[in-house]
């Protein structure tokens, strides 16, 4: 079968290529690719930056964003042929450590988790995978293709969760949610915390341009100014981009209680003009909560396929901003200014 691998840490060595068909021992459950998503860490794979291959294995199979059909259930796996499902990407620490034994693989304290497509276990850039049956969950097959979406709806669906446990510390009240960030992340956080009830402001840097519409439409409010600039102080700010000035502008402008999440992971960046004394003096002053999150437990997928489910179908259809073929997957990972999501599709839905 076809299959879009990568030799990790070294540059150019991204092919569409045939391997075997994978065996029982990668699960009981055998299905066909429908699509798979590319993000940023899959750029980062295929530009060598980044990535392990299986033990024992030179090359690994790419994607972690999956979206497929069953073909052959297995024994006793509550799935049944022709269901749309989405394969949870960790798996836990071999310790396991005391989160991993909980299932909670998205906390593992070792780091010594694998992850399909990124991290010593292949991923779903192929024509067929195969998954261990509680690891695949079942997509509404009302969102079709839409279900290509449900990997990075998890995170969203962990960081909303993190921010609302942090925020009962307290009575906990929240009205507004800030988006810093218009990505894929930071959209379907703006939808999730529409679909929540918050009033939801997203700022980024372009001015007009497919994202700003899509906040609009949303009802939700596009800002395209800095974050000290705000006219209001959020209850909560969820920061996807990563940039330091944008955390640092955050951690000053949530207001008392808030919490900032930050889900958005980059490198480097200016010093703060801000000193780090003076912040810490204004979140203990006012109460503030500065948590990270990061990947997703099985809690969490459900949580974004139910998410997902209620979302206007129109509005998350526009989301996927190109769909390429496999023989394409170069083009799919170049990313325009314009793209939200990228999709490879191996099969029609
Ligand atoms: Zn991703
Ligand atoms: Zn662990």
């Amino acid at each position: 079968m076809k299959a879009i691998t990568v030799e990790p840490k070294k540059i150019g060595t991204a092919q569409l290529m045939d391997i075997p068909e994978p065996g029982m021992n990668e699960g009981s459950v055998l299905v066909q690719a429908v699509a798979v998503g590319v993000c940023g860490t899959d750029v980062e794979i295929a530009e060598g930056k980044y990535g392990w291959a299986p033990p024992g294995h030179a090359r690994l199979v790419l994607g972690h964003e999956s979206l497929g059909r069953v073909v052959d259930p297995g024994p006793s796996s509550g799935l049944r042929k022709g269901d749309l499902v989405v394969g949870i990407v960790r798996r836990p620490c071999s310790g396991p450590c005391p989160n991993c034994a909980v299932g909670e693989w998205d906390m593992c304290r070792t780091g010594l988790y694998t992850e399909r497509g990124i991290k010593e276990i292949h991923g779903f850039m192929s024509e067929y995978w195969r998954i261990e049956p509680e690891y695949a969950i079942k997509v509404d097959p009302s969102l079709g293709i839409l279900g290509v979406l449900l990997e990075p709806s998890s995170v969203v669906a962990k960081a909303l969760e993190q921010v609302g446990l942090i925020g009962r510390r307290s009575f906990w009240e929240p009205k507004t949610a800030l988006i810093t960030g218009a990505g894929p992340v930071g959209l379907l956080a703006a939808l999730f915390a529409k679909l929540y009830g918050l009033e939801v402001h997203v700022l980024d840097r372009m001015e007009a341009g497919p994202k700003v519409d899509l906040v609009r439409e949303l009802g939700a409010t596009y800002h395209s100014g800095s974050v000290k600039d705000l006219d209001f102080e959020p209850d909560t700010i969820i920061e996807c981009t990563g940039v330091g000035q944008v955390i640092a502008e955050s951690i000053q402008k949530i207001g008392a209680n808030g919490i900032v999440c930050l889900a958005g992971i980059g490198h480097g960046g200016a010093i703060a003009s801000s000193k780090i004394a003076d912040v810490a003096a204004s979140a203990v002053l006012r109460n503030n909560v500065i948590v990270g999150s990061v990947n997703a437990n099985k809690r969490h997928w459900y949580r974004a396929s139910q998410y997902l489910a209620k979302a206007d179908r129109k509005w998350l259809a526009k989301l996927i901003t190109r769909v390429e073929k496999p023989e394409n997957f170069m083009h799919a990972l170049k990313r325009t200014p314009d793209d939200i999501n990228v999709v490879i599709q191996f099969s029609e839905i």
